[in-house]
């Protein structure tokens, strides 16, 4: 008599949100596990952003390509449920939704970012969803000749690094080239520039300011008491300076159901595990409590959380802890700096930085699955457009931003 095996049951893994670290997670599960897993894709935004490039948008250099979600989604096999989640019940393996949905789960990826507030009641907070509105008409002041100085201030905890650093360069290179005078100060509790990236790299940074004349006050807590005035401590030292701009504060997503961490972060062990959970939860991204914030670590994570899943789910894959290495491609007014290092601790080692780029393909987020995705819909995209379309930027190999031709 013979028996017949019992019918295969796929895991069932849900991943919340639709950034980087979810979409990353997707495109690894249709790699590592596409015949052990059905994965839902849970978020309520029908568009993703390439944040990183919103940076240039208020120098008119073109801006952040859109994507819509939901053929992303589709493309890693998995389905898009346009909704957000509400709350955790762990012992059950369930998920509520805003949408009144109570979804079973074998798997939960939790991809939900972080929160972003303005630490300071005065100057400008850098907001990604509306850099242009918020800082064109600034930089137009700065080629007018209004405004002779400017603080970029990085609030004592770091949020992500990279936009304040290249928003400073920009602005300085803006007003070299429009012949206005302009001193430019960046304001940050870093011990030396990008200090995340280790000495090497940190040293590169510091040479790149200083020639485009852009002064750097470190480790430095800085208050903004009024408009045109910052406070550093320690000293109490007064900078008076014609605009502020500053980085948010970053705050974890705050979900109801797991334990979290300070801040509202979510805490994870190497493998993306929540911790203190029993249940076959795992987080990635900005929403966890890795001290720095960055898309590349982002996707790494993801990678890993992606992996005890696939293996959870049966495949043949021996998960990796996550062992980070930051790689950012740093944007100037010139040629871009790409900055590689190892971070152990929360400090950077065997730093590197380049005018060539270091990684492939050479995008500001560098992530195994998403980048090279992302690469070739830039590539499908360029090649069908009429030269008619509007102006984009576009990143390329080995050069600045390029614009229709133009180099920036
Ligand atoms: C101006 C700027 C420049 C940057 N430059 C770089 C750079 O050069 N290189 C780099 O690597 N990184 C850079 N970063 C950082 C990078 O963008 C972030 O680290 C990255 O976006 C984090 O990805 P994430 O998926 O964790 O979160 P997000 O990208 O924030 O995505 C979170 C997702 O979760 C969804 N969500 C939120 N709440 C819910 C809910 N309740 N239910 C369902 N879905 C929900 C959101 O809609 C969103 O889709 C930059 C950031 C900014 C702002």
């Amino acid at each position: 008599m013979t028996t017949q095996a019992p019918p295969f049951k796929k895991l069932s893994v849900c991943i919340v949100g639709g950034g980087v670290a979810a979409i990353e997670a997707a495109l690894a599960l249709s790699d590592l596990a596409p015949e052990q897993t059905d994965v839902t894709v849970i978020a309520p935004n029908s568009e993703f952003v390439y944040r990183p490039m919103t940076v240039v948008e208020p120098f008119a250099f073109g801006g952040a390509r859109h994507y819509p979600l939901a053929p992303i989604v589709a493309d890693a096999g998995a389905k898009l449920l346009v909704d957000e989640l509400s709350w955790i019940e762990p012992k059950k393996n369930t998920l509520h939704t805003k949408g009144e949905e109570a979804i079973v789960y074998d798997a939960l990826i939790l991809a939900l970012g972080a929160r972003a507030h303005p630490r300071y009641s005065h100057g400008t907070t850098i907001d990604d969803r509306r850099l242009d509105e918020t800082l064109h008409g600034l930089i137009q002041d700065v080629e007018g000749g209004y405004i002779h100085s400017m603080a970029f201030v990085s609030p004592g905890r770091m949020a992500w690094p990279l936009p304040l650093y290249e928003l400073a360069l920009m602005t300085a290179g803006r007003a070299y080239d429009t012949q206005a005078e302009l001193a430019t100060t960046i304001v940050t509790p870093e011990d030396s520039p990008l200090t995340i990236f280790g000495q090497g790299a940190s040293d590169t940074v510091s040479e790149l300011l200083q020639r485009a004349n852009v002064q750097t006050i470190t480790s430095a807590y800085a208050e903004v008491p009024e408009a045109n005035e910052v406070v550093i401590n320690p000293g109490n030292r007064r900078l008076k300076v014609d605009r502020v701009v500053a980085l948010p504060e970053l705050y974890g997503p705050g979900v109801r159901g797991i334990p979290l961490g300070e801040n509202g972060f979510i805490p994870v062990d190497q493998h993306g595990h929540v911790r203190e959970v029993k249940g076959p939860i795992y987080a990635a991204g900005d929403a966890i409590d890795f001290p720095i914030k960055q898309g590349g670590l982002g996707a790494q994570q993801a990678d890993a959380a992606a992996e005890s899943v696939a293996a959870l789910a049966g495949a043949a894959v021996t998960p990796k802890p996550f062992d980070p290495v930051i790689h950012a491609k740093l944007l100037t007014y010139d040629q871009p700096l790409y900055l590689t290092a190892q971070i152990s601790g929360g400090h950077g080692f065997s730093s590197e930085a380049s005018h060539t780029p270091t990684w492939s393909p050479p995008s500001k987020i560098a992530a195994l699955y998403l980048a090279p995705y992302l690469d070739e819909l830039d590539k499908a995209a360029d090649a069908a457009k009429d030269t008619g379309a509007p102006r984009q930027a576009v990143e390329v190999p080995d050069g600045a931003i390029q614009t229709a031709g133009v180099s920036v």
